[in-house]
């Protein structure tokens, strides 16, 4: 039974936002192409794991949980908890094509694809030991007395591994037979307990807001590269005509080019948008024009007249507050 289901993911938004605005010189490039490259390997492989369970019964009862958030001294997010009355297991997932290597020191992943294009992850070990140590934390702290095990899921069983991983990966064909194997009659917790471990999990799920990106990566507004992008051909700093904005790359019109724009803005900024910083990122000088484009952008307006800034809730935006 899934509890709950994968939310969009607002930190792989957040980090494609920045990663399209900053120059493939800038020094941060290549870390927050790492890390847009991991979190996108993260997602869609729910659905597998979904049937690797449909096609499998369990004996022993059984609860999963998608894409929790919790705090146990500091955040952590684990994408899968699949959890019995005898035991917790973690498990990470890893949606990627191609030969995958694992390094040490420093730890991380590489891939190479067929095109011989190589790209480096981080190390998802880490993330499951650091999810394992820190799930046990917060088990600890409530009481719960349970031994808690972690895997690495490859979604893909066309994944090919140069070397061993220097820990548990698994396809997810292979997962059931392990998760009956580590289940331990004798040794469980009652019923009463179980499902309150299950509720308490869910109540404590936090929602992760990784807005401003910026911030959290420490960059800086002039990094930042600034225009309103093309749909069509994703080039920045379309021009604002008429009829709307037009791509001097491609010839692509679109009337509301600039309300993706602001929303990035507030992914990569957040706080207050004045008129000023408005005309700098869209690339506009008429200060009529930018109060026409926030006025009808569904922002939060603060103050009046020439004072006026403007707030949004990204959280609300992407559905994340239900
Ligand atoms: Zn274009």
């Amino acid at each position: 039974m899934a509890l709950k289901e994968k939310s969009i993911s607002l930190n792989l938004m957040g980090l494609l936002a920045l990663e399209k605005r900053l120059v493939l010189e800038d020094e941060n490039h290549a870390f927050i192409r790492r890390k847009r490259l991991s979190a996108q390997a993260g997602i869609g492989g729910e659905e597998i794991l979904q049937r690797a369970f449909k096609l499998n019964k369990f004996n022993h009862e059984y609860e999963i949980i998608h894409d929790l958030h919790l705090d146990a001294n500091s955040k952590f997010q684990i994408d899968t908890v699949y959890f019995t009355p005898s035991y917790v297991m973690v498990l990470e997932m890893k949606n990627i094509a191609g030969k995958v290597r694992f390094e040490m020191n420093p730890r991380q992943m590489k891939r190479t694809l067929l095109s011989g294009q190589v790209d480096a992850f981080d190390c998802p070990g880490i993330q499951v030991e650091k999810n394992i140590m820190l799930l046990k934390e917060w088990l600890f702290d409530r009481g719960f007395d349970l031994p808690v095990y972690g895997a690495v899921l490859f979604a893909r069983s066309s994944t090919i591994f140069e070397n061993e991983p220097p820990f548990k990966v698994m396809f997810p064909s292979e997962l059931p037979v392990y998760l009956r194997k580590i289940h331990q009659p004798g040794k469980e917790m009652d019923r009463g307990t179980f499902q309150l471990l299950a509720r308490e999990l869910i109540e404590s799920h936090i929602v992760f807001n990784p807005f401003p990106i910026c911030r959290n990566y420490k960059i800086e507004l002039e990094q930042i590269l600034t225009g309103v992008e093309c749909k069509q051909c994703l080039e920045l700093g379309m021009k604002k005509v008429k009829k709307g904005w037009i791509c001097s790359q491609c010839g692509f019109i679109d009337r509301h080019a600039h309300r993706d724009t602001l929303v990035e803005w507030f992914m990569l900024f957040g706080g207050e948008l004045t008129n000023r910083e408005c005309r700098r990122f869209l690339g506009i000088d008429n200060a009529q024009l930018a109060t026409r484009l926030l006025e009808g952008a569904n922002l939060i307006p603060y103050g009046n007249n020439k004072g006026r800034k403007y707030g949004m809730d990204l959280l609300t935006f992407f559905g994340e507050n239900r």
